[in-house]
């Protein structure tokens, strides 16, 4: 039997499908200041799984209760490091009286799993699971080290990842696959994402004398109406994708008056605006932060008496994007191929992932592929196709068999 059948005789579908269920029935919704509301119980559930499984595994506690954990085969040689990413954490299940499958039951019918976290991403996390523990239990060893990472806080403001980058173990990495829901579609761009806050500075004055005073209110309306403008410089900026939608610019927050209390016979001397900025490849952080910059300027021209500055919410997220030629790539492309006997699909990540870190940081190669419908995350009845599931584990075992094998 060759290496390839050895490692695929070991993805057995009811034990792909045990774990997934094992993995939503533990809630790890994040909330703020709730000592139960965080990844710990599912981190630990994953650390005592690889630790049967004869794996090395580091416990890096990257916030309270919010563990990575990270688990590898040793080497055989110098050969390149390969990262299975996934998170733990998932977005609130919302209303549960909204689902017709209890959010964390893990129901399964006709060939799908149902559950928070069903598709972002505990079935991408599980498959990568038992492709890394197919190596070891099928004795097949590698030149190159394969790494799973079950990251926090993918969902916020990605600490899992940021800490993996600094640890000695994400240093080494080569490359890596992002097991995120994509439909099983090889995705080697990701759009980004840039939060911008914009304050608008006037000055105060009686409602019923506004000449009075300069009303930051209207400011913000000068910035609405100059939002068009701003898309299409930054459509004009970035690439063109086959796989990515242009960029967008959308406000999502407004606030107003920043300070005080809001009253109505008093115009406010600070309005806030928030935008949600969407990139694709081809853009770099300076264009960006001179795009919006030209904005603010335009409406202060616009508005005497207005001041505008803005700041980014955290760090940008820049768009990324891999050539096909790179040896991860390939290994991808041969790994669909031998599992599903045909031509691979390729796809666009709408948002950004723990990928996008990865890649901006480390300065790696990425490839975001798991199981799960795109558009399914975050909505009510999540679930995943059972069948992509298990495709998935085997695509994600033998691409690594080929990366690391050369
Ligand atoms: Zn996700």
């Amino acid at each position: 039997m060759n290496t390839i059948h050895k490692l695929l005789d070991e993805i057995r579908e009811g034990e792909v499908v045990a774990l997934t269920r094992d993995l939503v029935r533990i809630p790890s919704v994040y909330r703020s200041g709730d000592p139960e509301a965080n990844e710990s119980r599912v981190a630990a559930f994953v650390e005592a799984w690889f630790r049967r499984e004869g794996f090395h595994v580091e416990v890096q506690l990257v916030a309270p209760g919010r563990p990575n954990v990270i688990a590898w085969l040793d080497a055989t040689g110098s050969g390149p490091s390969l990262l299975l990413e996934g998170h733990t954490d998932v977005v609130t299940e919302g209303d549960p009286t909204e689902w017709s499958h209890p959010p964390f039951a893990a129901d399964v019918v006709d060939g799908k799993l149902y559950g928070r976290g069903a598709t972002d991403m505990k079935s991408g996390l599980a498959a990568a699971m038992i492709a890394a523990a197919a190596f070891r239990r099928a004795g097949v060893s590698l030149r190159g080290r394969l790494v799973v990472g079950a990251l926090v806080d993918e969902e916020g403001g990605m600490l899992g990842v940021h800490h993996l980058c600094t640890t000695p173990v994400g240093k080494a990495l080569s490359a890596a696959i992002i097991c995120e829901p994509e439909q099983n579609e090889i995705c080697l761009e990701q759009r980004g994402v840039v939060w911008a806050r914009l304050r608008v500075r006037g000055r105060m004055a009686h409602g019923a004398m506004p000449e009075a005073g300069v009303n930051s209110i209207e400011g913000i309306g000068t910035i609405l109406r100059e939002l068009p403008a701003l898309r299409r410089r930054l459509r004009r900026i970035c690439t063109r994708s086959r796989h990515l939608r242009p960029p967008t610019v959308t406000p999502t927050v407004l606030r107003s008056p920043i300070q005080g209390v809001a009253q109505p016979n008093v115009i406010p001397s600070g309005s806030e605006l928030i935008l949600d900025v969407r990139l694709t490849p081809g853009i770099d952080g300076d264009e960006i932060r001179r795009a919006i910059e030209r904005l603010c300027r335009q409406v202060e021209s616009a508005q005497p008496g207005i001041k505008v500055e803005w700041e980014p919410l955290g760090a940008l997220r820049l768009p990324t994007k891999v050539a096909k030629g790179e040896p991860l790539v390939r290994a991808m492309v041969a790994a669909v191929k031998t599992v599903t006997g045909k031509a691979p699909r390729y796809g666009g990540v709408p948002g950004s992932t723990d990928g996008t870190i990865l890649r901006t940081v480390l300065g790696i190669p990425i490839v975001t592929y798991g199981p799960g419908n795109r558009l399914i995350p975050h909505q009510v009845d999540e679930y995943v196709e059972i069948k992509e599931l298990i495709e998935a584990a085997q695509v994600y075992a033998v691409a690594a068999l080929k990366f690391l094998e050369g």
